[in-house]
């Protein structure tokens, strides 16, 4: 097949345009489709080797010439690369195209390095039950983690008022014909809506299938990851969204007798409805966020007016000229947000302090500091009868 030929028409129209190809990625491997290579994009890692879905089909690659010493550019699901042609073997990944977004999880480990969970992804879908009481705090969280995935070579947030730098979170609350009332159910959204500014807050039914096709118009352009508490309802969301017809066609284009292509689970996915689905073993585990960078933007208005306070290092809890306090009081902001984001920093530095050893040495050096403080203070109230 003469796929430069192919490249040359529109993109739309592209073998891999299912998958997430468009322009920019067409611009991006133009060298390498000189060279010979297909490009493809990666739908499952395993061990050394990555299944790829190129436009002659779904391939199995070798890793080893693109293997960093960075393990945030190890190849991953979710990203475009390009492979040798049809034919060669063995089968090697030649190069990683620059990702556009990452979605990273830092590791428990001590060494304070992430894990890249997902790429080049352009929504993060926070799934939320209705089926039981709504955790705004809960959900901020998960927002802040949607938000903390890292751009390729940079930080995504360069602004703290937009959303637009990195993928896109949208909060979907799931499981809405629990809710039949739809005064109850309209409430329910707002709250969230407040919680989330600037984000899509859409109802849907799984199981009846209302406000789906809300969802698909919404994250139809692009790449999804679900995100979400066990039991939130992803797994049967995402099969509402595949459709079992759509698995078994993928599986039998997968089939063609050379042995090369391979029919195992893939951890990403074409909607019918358009825009692709990933799924990783890594990103189901996530649920407790861990990284600081996403708390200014899902508290953007608390940053804002942080700015107004008189002391730059101000901590809002009882300095004069806070106005954040300021805001509190005269109502422009809800105490709830504050009383979250305060919960939302403590907890970061706690696990910050669990895998960054000199992050925890400071910290211990400041609670003994507040503790002697304390306890000064403690022994002035008692007299000093000692
Ligand atoms: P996951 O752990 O987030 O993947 O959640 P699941 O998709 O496994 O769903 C958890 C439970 O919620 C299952 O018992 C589902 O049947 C149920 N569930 C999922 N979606 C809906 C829905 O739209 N309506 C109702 N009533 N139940 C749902
Ligand atoms: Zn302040």
């Amino acid at each position: 097949m003469n796929f430069s030929s192919l490249s040359a028409s529109s993109t739309s129209s592209h073998p891999l345009a299912l998958y997430g190809w468009d322009e920019g990625w067409e611009a991006e491997f133009a060298p390498y489709a000189e060279q010979g290579l297909l490009p493809g994009r990666v739908v499952r890692v395993d061990r050394g080797l990555c299944d790829v879905i190129t436009p002659v089909g779904t391939v199995r690659a070798d890793t080893e010439f693109v293997v960093p010493r960075d393990p945030m550019k190890v190849v991953c699901t979710g990203d475009w690369v390009a492979v040798d042609p049809e034919g060669s073997d063995p089968l090697y990944v030649r190069t990683l195209l620059p990702r556009r977004t990452a979605f990273v999880r830092s590791t428990s480990s001590k060494r304070s390095e992430g894990q890249v969970l997902a790429t080049n992804i352009d929504y993060v879908v926070i799934c939320v039950s209705l089926a039981v009481e709504l955790d705004l705090g809960r959900i901020e969280r998960f927002l802040a983690l949607a938000m903390s995935g890292s751009g390729g070579e940079a930080p995504l947030h360069t602004s703290a008022l937009s959303w637009e730098s990195g993928a896109q979170p949208v909060v979907v609350l799931s499981k809405a014909d629990l809710v039949p009332d739809p005064v109850t159910l309209a409430h329910l959204v707002q709250d969230v809506e407040t919680t989330a500014p600037g984000v899509p807050v859409l109802t849907v039914s799984a199981l009846h299938g209302d406000g789906l096709d809300v969802l698909v118009a919404t994250v139809g352009g692009g790449t999804s990851v679900l995100l979400g508490q066990s039991g939130a309802g992803k797994s049967t969301l995402a099969n509402a969204l595949l459709g079992e017809d759509v698995m078994d066609v993928q599986a039998a284009r997968d089939v063609d007798g050379k042995g090369r292509h391979t029919t195992t689970t893939r951890n990403l996915l074409a909607l019918p409805g358009g825009g692709v689905l990933i799924d990783t073993p890594g990103l189901r585990g996530v649920g407790l966020w861990d990284a600081e960078t996403g708390v200014g933007q899902v508290f953007s208005e608390i940053e804002e007016l942080a700015r107004e306070c008189r002391f730059h290092d101000c901590a809002h809890e009882s300095e004069p000229g806070c106005a954040v306090l300021a805001g509190v009081e005269n109502g422009d902001l809800p105490f709830r947000r504050l009383e979250s984001y305060r919960k939302l920093i403590r907890e970061n530095q706690w696990i910050t302090a669990k895998t960054d050893a000199r992050v925890r040495a400071e910290l211990r050096r400041d609670w003994k500091r507040k503790g002697a403080e304390g306890k000064a203070a403690m022994e002035a109230k008692r007299g000093r009868w000692r």
